[in-house]
């Protein structure tokens, strides 16, 4: 604490709340006594079946070369995503994360004072950007727990810059379709940027899928983030991306650090991104996972979001208490799931679809914990 009054940096730094993540196995281990083997964790999003074994083995051969300095233009990877997409290289910028990329954008263009919307119940990082530069927040309320398009649309004001754009959204895994997302792409001014983070679109069903490279193509103030730690499995490395055409790819470039993906990242990203069978196990696991959470969910009588992400939006009572307490209940059992208190959810908990057993276990100490 400043004693005299003294405090360092700007007001809007120190408003700040600290990003709050999911308590990881060895911490719960410790506090409650537990053995680590026994705990159960569906609190991050995170891949239950691990990193790919292609990956795995990309970062072995790589290994040898940690002395230097990684690519710092990914090249490898770029040529990679490149094919995949059907871009050049400068359309795409690699990021420590896709939530380097959220903070790239904001940094790169926005100005203190200047404002960024998004929605109620979005990911809690587009609120982290924005007043990490400074910037004014613009909170567009939720319709049925997802964007309201209409309403972020009619809330864009002169000082506009950005916008973020979760789809499907976490914490609550709703999903615009891609008619509703183009409509609104028509509607913004060319000079505000888009930012539709993708982090899930791979646990879609093809039915749902559409291409946001060919909305680039046209928008050149659109840029489309994904990430390697969901469905590819590599959380851990903190490996992510943007396409966005070379105008707004070069801002990103200019104050990114200039090695920003190390790498191990790397070589396992080009090699999850050709291991095809590893994505199509993850999305059928989540497909099969989801409706177990979901049929548990009905039987106990629980309400919750209809999710295309890979976890699950529950609410676990009527009081503001009921998330924390039942979070409580599950933990003293050995499951860790995330409350969304912060996210002004306090009676709902999320819970990340996890193999079988775990989804079991869940099920199990959930129903323990509602008596
Ligand atoms: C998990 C997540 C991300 C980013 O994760 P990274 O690990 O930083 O790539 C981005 N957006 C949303 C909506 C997420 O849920």
């Amino acid at each position: 604490m400043a004693q005299q009054g003294k405090q360092f940096g700007p007001e809007y730094v120190r408003a700040i709340s600290p990003y709050i993540a999911g308590k990881p196995i060895s911490e719960v281990a410790r506090e409650f006594g537990l053995d680590e083997a026994a705990i159960v964790k569906l609190a991050s999003n995170e891949n239950p079946l691990g990193m790919p074994e292609s990956a795995r083995a990309a970062m072995a051969a790589a290994v040898a070369e940690l002395g230097r300095y990684p690519d710092a233009n990914g090249f490898e990877l770029k040529a990679a995503l490149s094919a995949r997409y059907d871009v050049p290289a400068d359309w795409l910028t690699l990021g420590n994360g896709s939530n380097d990329i959220l903070e790239l954008a904001a940094h790169a263009l926005v100005k203190p004072g200047e404002s960024i919307i998004y929605a109620q119940y979005s990911f809690a990082v587009y609120a982290l950007a924005t007043q990490e530069v400074g910037a004014r927040a613009i909170e567009v309320p939720a319709r049925d727990y997802g964007h309201d398009l209409d309403a972020m649309a009619a809330a864009i004001a002169a000082d506009t810059r950005l916008i973020f754009i979760a789809n499907p959204n976490n914490p609550t895994g709703t999903f615009l379709p891609a008619a509703d997302i183009e409509a609104f792409l028509a509607k913004v001014p060319s000079d505000v940027v888009v930012v539709l983070d993708e982090a899930y679109n791979e646990y879609l069903d093809p039915e749902l899928q559409y291409e946001s490279v060919n909305w680039v193509r046209k928008y050149p103030n659109l840029m489309v983030s994904r990430t390697f730690s969901k469905a590819y499995g590599l959380a851990g490395l903190r490996v992510g991306y943007a396409v966005a055409q070379p105008e707004l790819t070069d801002l990103l470039n200019r104050i990114r650090q200039p090695f920003n993906v190390n790498s191990l990242a790397q070589a396992a990203a080009v090699a999850a991104l050709a291991d095809r069978e590893f994505l199509s196990r993850s999305a059928t696991l989540n497909r099969e996972g989801k409706a177990q959470l979901v049929a548990a969910f009905q039987r106990l009588g629980l309400q919750y979001v209809p999710s295309y992400g890979n976890f699950v939006l529950v609410r676990v009572g009527d009081d503001n208490d009921a998330g924390a307490r039942v979070n409580l209940a599950l933990l003293k059992q050995g499951v860790i799931v995330r409350p969304v208190g912060n996210y002004g959810l306090p009676q709902w908990l999320r819970v990340t679809i996890g193999l079988p057993e775990e989804n079991a276990a869940f099920i199990a100490a959930l129903e323990k914990a509602l008596g």
